[in-house]
């Protein structure tokens, strides 16, 4: 049977290190990490995923404050808020909670992020330097968080296969591209692709983002593969399941990330580790974390 990787335990470590950093700068500088959300219409999901981002930034001392809109809101009301949060002394890390209306363009509104505020790296500027394997942006929190996962099971990544299932731009691409500069060899699958269960076991790390209960089978990973599944699916007897099919993955994996209690407690922990060193940056202080 595989190791079960506990996100949970790994988030708990990293939010213990971030309350203290803070508390440093605090003391030091004066400054108080700021993290704001904004949020437009009412997605119950949304509502949730913002809750337990701004309730953990509280947690850790951190400033929180969230801005809601309703649907219909009219793009200019959205810009000026996002201008007005730029330039903010008192917020440091701004995030746009996804999805947005149908009728705002997401890509518009997150351009218009400060790119040293975009603690969720998709601003293009921060994309980009992923892209380009540059340091000093952001990367996305989700990628991140699975990253510090890996790292919990191989200290040593140089050449191994790494298959990315699912590109979303959330997710997947930045995923992939974070694993490249981890000097993986990668590849990166989506919905269009071929012979899906013979490409998964090539893999020695296989991460899953699809968003499609219980998709990946067992028998189609690697023996002693590491598996990170980071599919959030609410079946409709309630259960809240992955992209990987726990059960017969365990006896293929050597170590997996469990759904819930894998890759969604790493994704807040990274999303605050961005909002701190953010923070830093501001007050021109080194951040001590990788
Ligand atoms: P998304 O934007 O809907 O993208 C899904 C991706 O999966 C697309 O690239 C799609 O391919 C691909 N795909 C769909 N069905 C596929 C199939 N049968 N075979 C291969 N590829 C397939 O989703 P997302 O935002 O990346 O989220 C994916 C899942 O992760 C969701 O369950 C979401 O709730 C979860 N999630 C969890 C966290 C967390 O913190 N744990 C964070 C973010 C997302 P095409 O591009 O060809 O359509």
């Amino acid at each position: 049977m595989s190791k079960i990787i506990d996100g949970r335990k790994v988030a708990e470590e990293l939010k213990k290190k971030l309350h203290a950093l803070a508390q440093d700068l605090e003391k030091k500088t004066g400054i108080k990490p700021g993290f704001a959300a904004l949020r437009v219409g009412d997605n119950p999901a949304s509502q949730l995923y913002v809750q337990l981002k701004g309730s953990q930034a509280s947690e850790l001392g951190y400033h929180f404050e969230e801005h809601v809109f309703p649907a219909w809101t009219p793009a200019e009301v959205l810009e000026a808020k996002i201008v007005e949060l730029n330039q903010s002394s008192h917020i440091h890390g701004i995030i746009l909670q996804l999805p947005l209306p149908e009728q705002l363009d997401k890509f518009h509104f997150l351009s218009l992020i400060d790119p040293a505020k975009d603690v969720d790296g998709l601003h293009p500027l921060n994309a980009g330097k992923l892209f380009q394997g540059l340091k000093g942006g952001f990367i996305a929190s989700t990628p991140l968080g699975c990253l510090a996962l890996i790292r919990t099971i191989h200290s040593y990544l140089e050449g191994l296969t790494v298959g990315v299932v699912g590109c979303s731009l959330l997710v997947g691409r930045p995923m992939a591209l974070l694993m490249l500069q981890q000097d993986c060899t990668v590849w990166l699958a989506h919905s269009k692709t071929l012979n899906l269960p013979l490409l998964c076991e090539t893999a020695d790390i296989l991460i899953v983002a699809i968003g499609s209960p219980r998709f990946i089978k067992g028998d189609w990973i690697q023996r002693g593969a590491t598996v990170i599944d980071v599919g959030i699916n609410r079946l409709p007897s309630g259960e809240i399941v992955g992209d990987v099919d726990f059960s017969s993955a365990q006896t293929r994996a050597g170590a997996i990330t469990p759904v819930p209690g894998g890759v969604g407690p790493m994704t807040i922990a990274s999303l605050l580790r961005n909002t701190l060193e953010a923070a830093f940056r501001y007050a021109d202080q080194p951040f001590p974390l990788e």
